[in-house]
């Protein structure tokens, strides 16, 4: 196992020399997203309801959704249709490459920015929806861990905490699930490790893509049952609904 390890160390060194990162977007040396092509990545800015893309005056749940939902609010930091992005996303989660996740600052920075709003927060708390433990130990990070801790580095009276929320259901891959097998999927998924803290706490839950939005409203019915006051969510991406019905593949 030990002398794997190493093997395993050496062959990433001599990968690392023998082919340096680049830029995904225009193959720039020494970094897997440039400042220039992060800025061709622009802030989702739909106005439509997030969760059943209605019209809307502004970019919000609309009422139907926040009950439908369990959520207070839903904001989405960029569109998942962005064929840059949805590859620096992959390349993140499945190449086991957290580091990546700093080359997002300039877009996650710009978001912050423009949701100032959201420091009316300050009494609460980052729960990133966590993955199943054996896929956590498998992949080494929480994608959505990163996210919540690079958003609470540019809203620092949000804190982060991870230890509040387990997946307790080894749920797969949801991808080729409809909306109601989804739901019946994630059933459960979750449980509150911590009651005592989130009693009249007010959480903001944060994952790296929305689509049907099965996973968040289970881990935002778990927190309420828990006793939290208000549940909100932030989601780094949002695949839109339509791509997904007339099964577009941009890729
Ligand atoms: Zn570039
Ligand atoms: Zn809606």
């Amino acid at each position: 196992m030990m002398l794997k390890d190493s093997i395993k160390k050496t062959t990433q060194f001599l990968l690392d020399i023998l082919f340096p990162i680049n830029c995904l977007g225009c193959h720039k040396e020494g970094e897997w997203l440039c400042k220039k092509c992060i800025q061709s990545i622009p802030l989702y800015q739909k106005r439509i309801c997030p969760w059943c893309e209605q019209k809307q005056p502004r970019l919000q749940l609309c009422q139907k959704c926040q009950t439908e939902s369990g959520l207070d609010f839903l904001k989405v930091i960029t569109n998942y249709q962005n064929p840059l992005f949805q590859e620096f996303l992959h390349d993140l989660k499945y190449n086991l490459a957290w580091q990546m996740i700093d080359d997002l600052n300039p877009l996650i920075k710009n978001f912050t920015h423009q949701n100032k709003g959201l420091t009316k927060f300050s009494q609460s708390v980052f729960v990133p929806i966590p993955l199943y433990q054996k896929r956590y130990r498998e992949r080494g990070f929480n994608q959505s861990e990163l996210i919540a801790k690079s958003l609470s580095q540019h809203m620092p009276r949000i804190s982060v905490n991870p230890k509040i929320l387990k997946r307790i259901k080894n749920t797969g891959s949801q991808m080729k699930l409809s909306r109601k097998e989804r739901l019946v999927n994630m059933k459960d998924a979750f449980s509150c490790l911590d009651k005592i803290s989130v009693i009249n706490q007010k959480v903001i839950l944060v994952d790296d893509v929305l689509t049907t939005g099965s996973t968040i409203k289970e881990a935002a019915l778990t927190l309420r049952k828990a006793g939290c006051r208000s549940v909100g969510a932030l989601v780094l991406a949002k695949e839109e609904l339509i791509f997904k019905r007339k099964n577009v593949s941009l890729n």
